[in-house]
C-alpha cells in the first residue's frame, strides 16, 4: 500500500500500521493472533496486535483500546453435541474495528480471506424487525415502570426466537444480531426515533441473549455485530464522511465475517450446517402497529423464502402474543395493512448525497434507495468501495 499521500500525521501513522502488521503476518507472527472465542476465558480481542492497538488508539484521540463489547455465553447446538462433532467457533465479531472491516473488505483479512464489497451483498437471509413504535414502548417504561418493560422485552426476544425455529426448526442457526442505533459518543452516536429507540434495541437484543441460553433455543448461537465501543468512522474528509454509513458498513461487514466462517464450517461438516440470518432490531415511528421488512428481488431466492418466511412468522406470532400482553395502551394494527414491506426504504433519507462518489466515479442517485441491513443496497456497496479506494486499499 502506498503510503505517500499528504496526510494529517495522525492519519499517515494510521495508514502506516497495517503495511507493519501484514509484515508481521508474513513472518509468520499470525499464528499467535488468537481467535475470539467467546467461551474462553480471557480471550483476547480479534487482530490485538500492538499495530492494531495502536492504530485504534489513534482513531480514539489516544484513548487505547476500548472495552471488548460484553461477551454473551455461547449456547452449544443441541444437535451438534448429539453428533459429537467439535461445536463451530465463530468469532466475536463485535469487536472489529472499522480498519479491520475494510482489510476485510480489501481480501486483505487472513482470518477471512476473499472478501470483497460484495461479500456484503446477499450473504445470507435478513430481515428489520419494527415490533411497535417508540413511543409505544416510552409509554410502557412511563406508565408501568421497569419490571413491565423488563416483560416486554422478554416477551419480544421470545418471539424473535420462536420465528427462527419456525423457519429452521432444529437446524442450528448462527443469529447476526444488531441493535439498531446507538454508537460511541463523540464519533457517531443516533438515537434513533424518540431519542429512546437505542435503549429499547439494547435491552431487546439483551433479552434475545439470555432467551438463547435457554434449552428450547440451544441450536441458535448469538452474535453481536453491533458495538457501543468502537466509533463508527472510516476516516474519510467530509462531506464523504458520512459517519451512519460508517456504522452500516461495519455492521454488514461482520455480519459477512459471520457468513465466511459459517461456510467455512459447512464445507468442512455439511452433515452439521450451520445457517445464517442477520436481524436488525428497531422500533418505529408512526407506524401504528408491526412492521416487518423483508429482502427483496435481487437476492437469491432460497435467501428470498427465508427472509420473507421469518417475517410472516414474527408478525403472524408477536402481533397476538403482545396484543394479549395487556402491557400495551392500545392493540398493534397491521403497519401498512399486512406488517410486511420489503427492501425499499419508506422514507427520505435527513442525509444529502454529492451526486458521483468522488472515489468511485459512479453517479449515486443511479442506485435504487434499500435498506443496508437488509444487505441489498448498492449504495451501501459503493459506499465501502470508496473508502477502500480512498486508504489505497483496492
Ligand atoms: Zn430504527
Amino acid at each position: 500500500m502506498d503510503v505517500t499521500e499528504p496526510a494529517t500525521a495522525g492519519r499517515a501513522a494510521a495508514l502506516a500500521a497495517p503495511i507493519t502488521r501484514r509484515r508481521l503476518l508474513a513472518a509468520g507472527a499470525g499464528a499467535a493472533l488468537a481467535l475470539g472465542d467467546a467461551r474462553r476465558a480471557g480471550a483476547r480481542p480479534l487482530w490485538d496486535d500492538d499495530e492494531m492497538a495502536q492504530y485504534a488508539a489513534l482513531r480514539r484521540g489516544g484513548a487505547g483500546l476500548a472495552p471488548a463489547a460484553p461477551v454473551s455465553a455461547t449456547p452449544l447446538s443441541a444437535a451438534l453435541a448429539r453428533s459429537e462433532l467439535e461445536a463451530p467457533s465463530f468469532s466475536d465479531v463485535a469487536r472489529v474495528e472499522p480498519w479491520d472491516a475494510l482489510l476485510f473488505l480489501a481480501g486483505r483479512d487472513p482470518r477471512h480471506p476473499g472478501g470483497s464489497v460484495d461479500s456484503i451483498m446477499g450473504f445470507s437471509p435478513a430481515n428489520i424487525l419494527e415490533t411497535m413504535d417508540t413511543v409505544v414502548m416510552d409509554s410502557v417504561q412511563a406508565n408501568r415502570g421497569n419490571a413491565a418493560m423488563g416483560t416486554l422485552y422478554a416477551l419480544i426476544a421470545a418471539q424473535v426466537l420462536e420465528a427462527l425455529l419456525a423457519v429452521y426448526g432444529d437446524a442450528p442457526v448462527l443469529l447476526a444480531l444488531d441493535a439498531g442505533h446507538g454508537g460511541r459518543q463523540g464519533v457517531f452516536f443516533d438515537p434513533g426515533s424518540n431519542g429512546t429507540e437505542y435503549l429499547h434495541t439494547r435491552r431487546t437484543g439483551e433479552a434475545i441473549e439470555a432467551a438463547a441460553a435457554e434449552p428450547r433455543y440451544g441450536a441458535i448461537t448469538v452474535r453481536r455485530v453491533f458495538n457501543d465501543a468502537i466509533g463508527d468512522d472510516f476516516l474519510l474528509p467530509p462531506p464523504e464522511d458520512r459517519k451512519g454509513a460508517a456504522a452500516l458498513t461495519l455492521r454488514l461487514t461482520r455480519a459477512a465475517m459471520l457468513a465466511h466462517e459459517a461456510d467455512a464450517w459447512n464445507r468442512a461438516y455439511p452433515e452439521a450446517a450451520v445457517a445464517l440470518h442477520l436481524l436488525s432490531v428497531h422500533y418505529n415511528a408512526g407506524s401504528g402497529g408491526i412492521l416487518v421488512l423483508h429482502q427483496g428481488a435481487s437476492v437469491a431466492t432460497d435467501v428470498l423464502g427465508r427472509s420473507v418466511t421469518y417475517a410472516r412468522a414474527y408478525v403472524n406470532a408477536a402481533r397476538p402474543a403482545l396484543n394479549r400482553s395487556g402491557l400495551l395502551p392500545y392493540q398493534l394494527a397491521l403497519a401498512l395493512g399486512s406488517g410486511l414491506s420489503d427492501d425499499r426504504l419508506l422514507y427520505e433519507p435527513a442525509f444529502r448525497l454529492n451526486r458521483v462518489n468522488p472515489y468511485t466515479g459512479v453517479d449515486r442517485t443511479s442506485f435504487p434507495r434499500r435498506y443496508a441491513l437488509l444487505e441489498t443496497s448498492l449504495l451501501q456497496r459503493d459506499y465501502a468501495l470508496g473508502a477502500l479506494i480512498y486508504h489505497r486499499l483496492v
